[in-house]
Parts: structure tokens; C-alpha cells; sequence
């Protein structure tokens, strides 16, 4: 199946991509099979259980205030975050959902929203069960769906298709590794960035192509800026304080700083990063880059660039998402995105791999450079864990964004300095990350059973 730009870079809410996004999209695609199937007006009740991972980590991840939003037919780019505390307070209160928008059936979370814990259904560790009902208690319609990472999700069908679910749309551009994307940049005398530009122009103009890249930076960069702004606790019960809001203050009031420390700027990235995930972790819109989890690294990166870097510009910008989303899409293609598959390497080493490659591109590398970029950019992040302590995407996420976006500029300047020969290939790295992620135990993989999650007390 072709991937766009548009399907790494995902306008959404927070607090997880997986986990919240997901459920939402499954929400969604539910209604769409019961108007399909002209039963939505029939329906008296609706049934969801969650599974594997949505279970053990979804009352953080608050993937059952995803469902029931999803069901009500809010999309997650469009959803007004400040409205879904009402939302799901007025169901509670009410025991009664607004389907579709369209008309009330009874809903009590409690019973019609289990969390099915230690149960996993089988082709993924995020699977969720629909079912509807009409008044008679007769089903209506089930379905399966998966939310396979970064806010994409599947069917029962399509995940049996495994990754070759077929599409007719062409490109003229098509690669499956990156071997065979430096083969086609080398064949056509193009850059990645000008490859991925051209892919996307098949699904669309490039005056439009160029306003939605701008939207997503801009939706990234809204999100910095209201991070930078926001005070106080975080939700969850975890009493994590927010730190964007000091740190943005004794940045912005002691400029001079700067000129005894050099190293100043990598305070500016850790506060894009911070302010982008205390944002996420609040429930608030952010761009899913690749996941939400992982949401700050490109977008701090990706300031860093935009303030720091001398020359920076509009062009810089669409390249540096297009060359990072190129490189996401070897990832999805031949490893995963999800934590709940391979860990925090899908999450943050993605981002980071992603953020490489990018930061080098806008900064004059070559596309073997770039290469190189993006696979320092995972190579020290293997084997990359994922234990949220209480389940939520607080500790150690927040910080781990600011690793993975300093972390991301280094790996650009190590490649820059380099001719673009080395060692390890991206596709092996890639492959590495998919191999380690399989032998990976599940308590490490987003269920908040091992590691920090077990061994820190959440209070
Ligand atoms: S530990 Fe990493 S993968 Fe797990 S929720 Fe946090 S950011 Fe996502």
C-alpha cells in the first residue's frame, strides 16, 4: 500500500497515537460499516472490548474516552480537545451516547466498555471488539480492528493481509528499503525530499500539497508555543508538574546566558520537546510524528532548525518532513511503529531515526549522508524499552523526547562530518530494530509490567 507524507503526519489528540488516536479511527470506521450496512438507525446498544495492550495501558492512554468519542463521530484532527472532558462526563451522567451525532443509545462505560485484561486477540497486541445491537439484543454487526501504531488501524481482514495490502493507486516513485530509495535518487539525480514531493503529487496539486505541509508545522509549532504557556499538574494522578512553562521563562529572560554557554540551545530543543509532550500528555491537539508518544522529537528538531539554523526556510521546512517522513516509511514498511510491537524503538528511535535524517537533508547533506543520519539515529536506540510508569505517557516519555531530539541533532552532525560511508546500512538497522523488538518480552512493550513501570511507585 502507498504511504504519503499525510499518513506519518497525523493531526490528532494526545495522549498516545496507538492508544487514543486509533480507537478513535476504529470509532470512525465502525459507524462507516453500520451505514453501510444500513443498520446504524437500528442500533440500540454498542459493545467494545479492549484487548492485549489497549487493555493493560488504556486507562492511561485514555483509550476509553477514544472509543466513545469515536463513536460519537468526532475526528481526531478536527475534535475540540477542550470539549471531550464534557463529552464523557455527560455520558456518565447521562448513561446514554450520541451515536454518530446522530441519536442516543444507551452507553455505560462500565459494562459496555470492558478492559479485558491478560486477553489478547491475534494478530496484534492492540485490538478492539466492536459489537452493536438493536433493541431485541440481536447483533447488528461486529468487527475487529487493530491500531497498528502511529495512529493507523486495520481491520480484522486487512491485518490477516499482514503489510501487503494491496492499493491501486500508483506512484511513480516506489521503494520498499532504502537501498532502493538512494537507487532511485541516484538514477533520477534527486534528493529524497524532491522524490517523496513528487510521490505526493499524485494524490494532490502542489498548492495544496505545500499548504498542508505548512499546517502540519504550524500545528507543531501551536503546540510548542502553548506548552511554553501552560502551568501546573499533569492529568493522571502521577502529580507530574509541568516544566515547559519555567524553563521557557528563564530561557526567553536571560539571553545572555547564551554567551557563556553554549550549549544554550540544547536547552531550547529539550523545552520544544518538553512543551509538545506535556501538551500531549494533557490530552491536547498535537501532529502524530510518527506516534504520539513520541510526538516531540521531529517537532523540536524541527524548531531547532527553524530558529537556530542559519538560511532556514519555507522550503527547508516541506523538505525536512518530507525527507523524515521518507524515512518513517521504511520503518512502517519492514518493521513497526508500535510500541506494543518492538517497544520504545518504534516510538522515539523512529522519531529520532526520522528527525536524523531530516535535520541533515536541510542542512546540506547528501543523500548518503541522510542515509547515515537515520540509522545513528536508531542504531542508539535498539533495544529501547517501553514501561510508562501508571500507564501514561508522562515518565518516561517526556523526557525520553528531548533524548531522542538531541540525540537526532548529533546523529546529523556525526553523518555531516562523514562522506556517507559506513558500517551499518538503514535497512539493516531497520531490520535489527524488527528483529529485537520480536525477542523483546511483552511486559516491555507497553503494558506497564516491567521496567520503570514496576519499579518506580506510581502515588
Ligand atoms: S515509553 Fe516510549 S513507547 Fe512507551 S509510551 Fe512512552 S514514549 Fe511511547
Amino acid at each position: 500500500m502507498p504511504l504519503s507524507i499525510f499518513d506519518l503526519y497525523k493531526v490528532g489528540i494526545g495522549p498516545s497515537s496507538s492508544h487514543t488516536v486509533g480507537p478513535v479511527v476504529a470509532g470512525n470506521r465502525f459507524l462507516d460499516e453500520l451505514r453501510e450496512r444500513a443498520v446504524l438507525d437500528r442500533v440500540a446498544s454498542v459493545h467494545v472490548g479492549l484487548f492485549g495492550s489497549l487493555a493493560m495501558t488504556g486507562k492511561g492512554h485514555a483509550t476509553d474516552v477514544a472509543v466513545m468519542i469515536g463513536l460519537m463521530g468526532e475526528k481526531p484532527d478536527l475534535v475540540d480537545p477542550d470539549k471531550v472532558p464534557l463529552y464523557i462526563e455527560e455520558i456518565k451522567s447521562s448513561g446514554q451516547l450520541n451515536l454518530a451525532g446522530e441519536r442516543k443509545i444507551s452507553f455505560d462505560p462500565e459494562k459496555d466498555l470492558p478492559f479485558n485484561f491478560g486477553e489478547s486477540l491475534p494478530k496484534h497486541p492492540n485490538g478492539m471488539h466492536f459489537k452493536a445491537y438493536d433493541d431485541a439484543g440481536i447483533i447488528l454487526h461486529d468487527n475487529i480492528f487493530y491500531s497498528v501504531g502511529g495512529g493507523f488501524v486495520l481491520s480484522d481482514a486487512e491485518a490477516g493481509q499482514g503489510k501487503a495490502i494491496k492499493s491501486d493507486h500508483v506512484l511513480p516513485y516506489h521503494f520498499n528499503n532504502g537501498v532502493e530509495l538512494l537507487e532511485i535518487c541516484e538514477a533520477q539525480g534527486k534528493t529524497i525530499a524532491q522524490i517523496v514531493l513528487e510521490n505526493e503529487l499524485t494524490w494532490t496539486d502542489q498548492e495544496t500539497l505545500e499548504n498542508r505541509l505548512w499546517n502540519i508545522w504550524q500545528v507543531m509549532d501551536n503546540c510548542i508555543k502553548r506548552g511554553c504557556h501552560e502551568v501546573g499538574e499533569l492529568p493522571g494522578g502521577l502529580n507530574v508538574k509541568r516544566r515547559a512553562n519555567e524553563l521557557f521563562e528563564e530561557l526567553k529572560n536571560s539571553p545572555e546566558a547564551a554567551l557563556k554557554d553554549q550549549l544554550t540551545v540544547m536547552d531550547w530543543v529539550n523545552l520544544f520537546a518538553i512543551a509538545v509532550n506535556e501538551e500531549n500528555a494533557a490530552g491536547g491537539r498535537v501532529v502524530t510524528a510518527p506516534t504520539n508518544g513520541a510526538a516531540g522529537v521531529i517537532p523540536a528538531v524541527l524548531a531547532y532548525y527553524d530558529r537556530f539554523v542559519h538560511g532556514s526556510n519555507r522550503q527547508g521546512i516541506y523538505d525536512f518532513l518530507a525527507t523524515s517522513a521518507a524515512i518513517g516509511m521504511l520503518y512502517k514498511k519492514n518493521a513497526s511503529i508500535s510500541a506494543a510491537e518492538v517497544g520504545c524503538q518504534g516510538e522515539i528511535g523512529v522519531a529520532c531515526s526520522m528527525a536524523a535524517g531530516a535535520l541533515c537533508a536541510v542542512m546540506g547533506g547528501t543523500n548518503q549522508q541522510i542515509e547515515n543520519a537515520a540509522e545513528i539515529g536508531m542504531e542508539h536506540n535498539l533495544g529501547l524499552t517501553c514501561d510508562p510508569i501508571g500507564g501514561l505517557v508522562q515518565v518516561p516519555c517526556i523526557e525520553r523526547n528531548t533524548m531522542g531530539a538531541v540525540k537526532a541533532i548529533n546523529a546529523a552532525r556525526l553523518a555531516l562530518r562523514g562522506d556517507g560511508q559506513h558500517h551499518v546500512s538503514l535497512d539493516s538497522v531497520i531490520e535489527t530494530m524488527r528483529q529485537t523488538g520480536v525477542d523483546m518480552q511483552d511486559k516491555y512493550k507497553e503494558t506497564s509490567q516491567g521496567g520503570l513501570a514496576v519499579n518506580v511507585v506510581a502515588c
